[in-house]
This record gives structure tokens, C-alpha cells and sequence, in this order.
């Protein structure tokens, strides 16, 4: 008898495959993948050299731990083209990563790797509502950073209309949203509020626009911001994760239950790691996500350290989706502020900023070393209404967000609060910390 699930699956043979014959499957790519390694990329040969391990020695998918890691810093070692597999002949597209953290990370992809990333693609779009029927408008950047691309390629995989307008130009993508009738949506969370506060101020009614769904990611975003875009865009907001070491976005995506995001594990095999210790961490607790491309052939990695934080949800999900769920990600292990011993988090401020409402979602945390100590900034936009009233009204604002923070995460910091639109703006990824700290 044929199965039936609750909502729309692109791929049911993979996506709902029984877990013990996708462990068999994995443990037989992995096998493969090492032995691809070894004879064809002499970083990977001299790591397993230098461990003494030999490819025959992988017999099992659980062997994967006593494998060596990759780091982003091996990918910038080996600049740009080192880690290749193959010979640039068959390198079909580049792309580098957006360099958030540096020098950009370059990553080549063959014919079957651009195969690979339109599937995953496809799955995704299909798990976050997208039909054949679906018109998309795809505000993410096309170029280099592999989001805009990366979208295209799967919407077109699933019959869908895509719309490749790329990012900015907002008044743009609002005579579109209007005129074209797109239902689904693709850009940085941050964006997505930015245009919503545009079309506000036009004055467009958003029960005019066809939108019913957005499809979000490439920066960290918390729950409460999801229920402030899905507020004002009057719209299913889905999350969408994926990094361009591994495949660009697609690596993992919520399906409409918006209950972790499903990690398409038959090409994408994920480990949470303990990052100071590199050891795998219990079930379920939070820990560095580390990711193995299974099937990848131009730059393929092993136990990839994504410096993202994150837990396993192993229990099956409601859709069907066998794939295990990854949480929302906390945030990097390099954007983690330590502010006199606490670890905080961008998105754990942006968690309370959104709850009060006098303040708009626009928010930038500045660090600063005074006297040694560690002092963080939180500079917060206010609404029009709020910003005329007086200083004191003002005042007591700021002292309200300094408790609620305080309360909730431990830490004491300064709120001020600014003119709407005073923080900068980005088409793509937002800014959100600005260090003063030098150390
Ligand atoms: P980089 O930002 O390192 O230049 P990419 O452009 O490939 O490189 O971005 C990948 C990174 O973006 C991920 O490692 C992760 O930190 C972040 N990211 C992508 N999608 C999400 C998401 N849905 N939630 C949180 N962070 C995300
Ligand atoms: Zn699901």
C-alpha cells in the first residue's frame, strides 16, 4: 500500500526512506567518498597518511568519528583551488562564500554537483510549500554567494516560475511583489522585515499581495523574529540553512511544521560536536555542527567544522520526512560574544529586543573595552511615535530593555535607543556586531 503524507514531498524514495537502510546507504558513500579522497586530493591523502589510517579501515558510517576534520582555514590554506577533486575541465560553476569572516572560501561544483544542489534545492522548496504552480520571487543575491543560484536552480528543478530579480532595490521588488503576483518569497530574514516596513509605508495592503510563503535564511534569526515577519508579511515564514562549504542553501530545510529543519542526510551526514574537545556530544545537546558531503565530487569534504551551533531532534517528525531535524541555529561559534564570562548570542538579544514593543527589530550590538571590562551596547531603532516623545519617556525605555536583559540572559548592558532608520540596512546578510575590542 502506497503511504500517504500530510503534505507535499519532492523526492518520497529518499525523503521517507526507512533510517537503518538509509544507514547502510550512508555507510556505503562514506566508504566511497574516503577512497575518492585518498586518491584524489592530496591534502585529504597526507591527513590520513599523517593519522595513520587507511580507507579500508572505514567500514562503517559510525567509523566517521575517527576521521580527521576539515577546517575553513584548510579551505583558505589551500586558496583557492587546492581542495579539488578533479581537474578544472570538469569544474562546470564557482562560487565563494559571502567572507562574513574573512577571506572568501572558493568551492568549485561539477556537472553532478550542480544535479545534487538543484535536488536538495528542490526538496527544500517543496517542504517549505512550493507547487509546480509557484511563482517565485528570488531576492537572494545572484553572483558569487551561491543563495540566488542556488534557489533558481531548484525552483526551476520543480516547475516553478522563478522570478531572478537578486537582491535590493526595494521599491523594485515591491512593484513586483505587486504586479507579478509572486506566492513565495526568498531573501535574508533581515530583508524581509526591511520590505515589510516599505510596503508599510506605501500604504499596500498586504491582502492584495498573492505572498503565502517565505523561505529564509543565511543568517541567524530567533522564533520571535519568525513571528514578527509572519505578522507583517501575513505569511508562513520558513527557515532555510546551508553554507557554501557544503552545497549552498539546501544543506537543511523546515518542512511546514516549522519544527527544526530536516537535514538531507543521504549527501549531507551531520555530527554535533563539542567544540573545544572535538568529541561527538550526548543525543540532543547543543553543539558545533560538523557536516560530511557523501556524494559531492568537485571540492567534497570530510567532518566539515560548519562553526555553527545547533542540536539533532531525532524524533520523527509529523510530515513524514525521515531525515533528522537540526534546530535553529543558534548562532557561530565565532559570533558568540563573551561579555564578562557569559557566552551570549545576537540572536538571544534579538529574542527579547522583539518582544518589547516600543523598538523595531533593527538592532546592532557594539562592543567596547573600558577599563578592562567588557561592555556591550545594544543599539536598538524606536518607531517615529516614540522617537518625538520626550527624553524621559525615552529614558525609561532604555532602562526597561537594560532589565529585560538583564533578567533573561544574566548580563548587564547599555540600551540606546535610536532614529528609525538610523541602522544601516543590508540587501543580504545584517551586521550585527560591531567589535571595538582589539584582542
Ligand atoms: P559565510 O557567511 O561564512 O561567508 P556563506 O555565505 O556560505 O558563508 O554562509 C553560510 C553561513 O550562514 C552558515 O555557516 C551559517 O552561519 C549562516 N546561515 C545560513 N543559513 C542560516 C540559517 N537558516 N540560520 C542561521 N544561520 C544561517
Ligand atoms: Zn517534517
Amino acid at each position: 500500500m502506497k503511504k500517504s503524507f500530510p503534505y507535499s514531498i519532492w523526492n518520497i524514495e529518499m525523503e521517507t526512506m526507512d533510517r537503518e537502510v538509509r544507514k547502510s546507504l550512508q555507510t556505503y558513500r562514506l566508504k566511497e567518498l574516503v577512497w575518492y579522497l585518498y586518491d584524489n586530493v592530496k591534502f585529504y591523502k597526507d591527513k590520513f597518511n599523517e593519522k595513520g589510517i587507511h580507507p579500508n579501515e572505514v567500514r562503517d558510517i559510525e567509523d566517521i568519528e575517527n576521521l580527521p576534520f576539515t577546517n575553513k582555514t584548510d579551505l583558505r590554506d589551500n586558496y583557492p583551488f587546492g581542495l579539488f577533486a578533479v581537474p578544472m575541465e570538469e569544474i562546470v560553476r564557482i562560487h565563494a562564500s559571502s567572507g562574513t569572516t574573512g577571506k572568501p572560501t572558493v568551492v568549485g561544483y561539477t556537472q553532478s554537483d550542480i544535479e545534487l544542489w538543484a535536488e536538495v534545492m528542490a526538496r527544500s522548496l517543496v517542504a517549505s510549500g512550493a507547487t509546480k504552480n509557484s511563482i517565485v520571487q528570488n531576492a537572494y543575491g545572484y553572483g558569487l554567494f551561491t543563495g540566488g543560484l542556488g534557489v533558481h536552480y531548484g525552483a526551476e528543478r520543480i516547475g516553478a516560475t522563478v522570478i531572478p530579480i537578486s537582491g535590493g532595490n526595494t521599491a523594485r521588488q515591491i512593484l513586483i511583489l505587486e504586479d507579478f503576483g509572486p506566492d513565495i518569497i526568498t531573501c535574508t530574514p533581515s530583508y524581509s522585515l526591511y520590505l515589510a516596513e516599505e510596503i508599510e509605508k506605501k500604504n499596500i495592503k498586504m491582502q492584495n499581495l498573492k505572498l503565502k510563503y517565505g523561505i529564509f535564511g543565511a543568517e541567524p534569526w530567533s522564533e520571535a523574529m519568525r513571528n514578527e515577519i509572519e505578522k507583517r508579511l501575513g505569511i508562513k515564514a520558513i527557515n532555510i540553512y546551508g553554507l557554501s562549504e557544503i552545497i549552498g542553501p539546501g544543506v537543511a530545510n523546515e518542512c511546514l511544521e516549522q519544527a527544526g529543519l530536516h537535514i538531507y542526510d543521504d549527501h549531507f551526514y551531520p555530527e554535533i560536536i563539542d567544540p573545544a574537545t572535538g568529541k561527538k556530544v550526548k543525543d540532543g545537546e547543543i553543539g558545533e555542527l560538523v557536516i560530511t558531503t557523501l556524494t559531492k565530487k568537485g571540492i567534497p569534504l570530510l567532518r566539515y567544522r560548519t562553526r555553527d551551533l545547533t542540536r539533532i531532534i531525532s524524533e520523527p517528525c509529523k510530515c513524514g520526512r525521515t531525515h533528522p531535524r537540526i534546530d535553529r541555529i543558534m548562532g557561530r561559534t565565532d559570533d558568540m560574544l563573551i561579555i564578562r564570562g557569559v557566552n551570549v548570542f545576537p540572536s538571544q538579544i534579538e529574542e527579547v529586543l522583539v518582544q518589547i514593543e516600543e523598538v523595531a527589530p533593527h538592532y546592532q550590538l557594539i562592543v567596547d573595552r573600558e577599563h578592562n571590562l567588557d561592555v556591550l551596547t545594544v543599539m536598538v531603532e524606536v518607531d517615529e511615535k516614540v522617537f518625538s516623545d520626550e527624553i524621559k519617556k525615552l529614558e525609561m525605555i532604555e532602562r526597561k530593555i537594560e532589565n529585560e536583559i538583564e533578567s533573561m540572559l544574566g548580563i548587564s548592558v547599555r540600551v540606546k535607543l535610536v532614529e528609525p532608520r538610523t541602522i544601516e540596512r543590508s540587501e543580504g546578510k545584517a551586521k550585527r556586531i560591531i567589535d571595538n575590542r582589539k584582542i
